[in-house]
């Protein structure tokens, strides 16, 4: 396909480039002060700001470009209504890493069973929103809206723990992202699903699992 990445000097988008270029994609790199001129392309990638997105996702769409955005801290709900009106797709994932997705759904799981329950997210100082989008699905998943304590600190990737307690006993589930090439295959199965998803909004990897 021929993908627009938007963020692509950014740290997930240095790390998904040469992964999605080894998949055969032809990937335009845009940044900051770029024109987005992407009509014609078969897809575009945001990997951005809470800020930048909603901008970047709209000129996509109004050029008739259908979109895979890994930025979170934003509300994608009002652009879906504008893929919806032009027949396109917008997918949406808090999470790309499969690992990250598995530990959503044994929190989920888990909860069921023991209702007193924390989330602990941590990640590198250089993230923008916080509680991450991660952790405020886990925490739809789990009901009962469990509190999030969100840490930022240098030397962190993305790692997320789960606590629930019991009597006498407490369950851990810790998802760790030690390099950011592991949104990279979530990434790539978007791209591949995305023709066959319903226009409109999609949100979560596991829509597509
Ligand atoms: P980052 O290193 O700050 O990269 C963001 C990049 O976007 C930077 O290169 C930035 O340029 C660029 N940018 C800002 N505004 C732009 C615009 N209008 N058009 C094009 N590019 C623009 O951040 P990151 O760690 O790569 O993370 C990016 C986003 O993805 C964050 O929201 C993060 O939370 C999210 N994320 C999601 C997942 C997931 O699995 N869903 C995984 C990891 C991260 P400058 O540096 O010049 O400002």
């Amino acid at each position: 396909m021929r993908v627009a990445l938007f963020g692509a000097d950014g740290k997930v988008g240095a790390a998904l480039r040469p992964v999605l270029e080894g998949a055969g994609h032809e990937v335009h790199g845009i940044e900051i002060g770029d024109p987005a001129e992407i009509a014609g392309l078969d897809a575009a990638v945001d990997f951005t700001t809470p800020d930048a997105a909603p901008g970047n996702v709209r000129a996509a769409l109004e050029q008739g470009v259908s979109c895979v955005v890994g930025t979170t801290g934003w509300d994608p709900a009002p652009l879906g209504t504008l893929a919806e009106e032009r027949g396109l797709r917008l997918f949406v994932a808090p999470n790309f890493a499969i690992g990250a997705v598995l530990m959503m759904r044994f929190a989920a799981e888990a909860a069921r069973w023991m209702p007193h329950a924390e989330i602990v997210e941590l990640h590198a100082d250089t993230k923008k929103d916080a509680p991450s989008g991660t952790a405020k699905a886990t925490a739809a998943l789990m009901g009962g809206d469990p509190p999030i304590h969100s840490v930022r600190l240098p030397g962190l990737v993305a790692h997320q723990e789960v606590i629930l307690g019991g009597q006498g006993q407490t369950l851990t589930i810790r998802h760790d992202t030690t390099a950011r090439d592991a949104f990279a295959p979530g990434v790539l199965l978007a791209l591949e699903k995305l023709g066959e998803l319903p226009t409109g909004l999609t949100v979560g990897l596991e829509a597509l699992l």
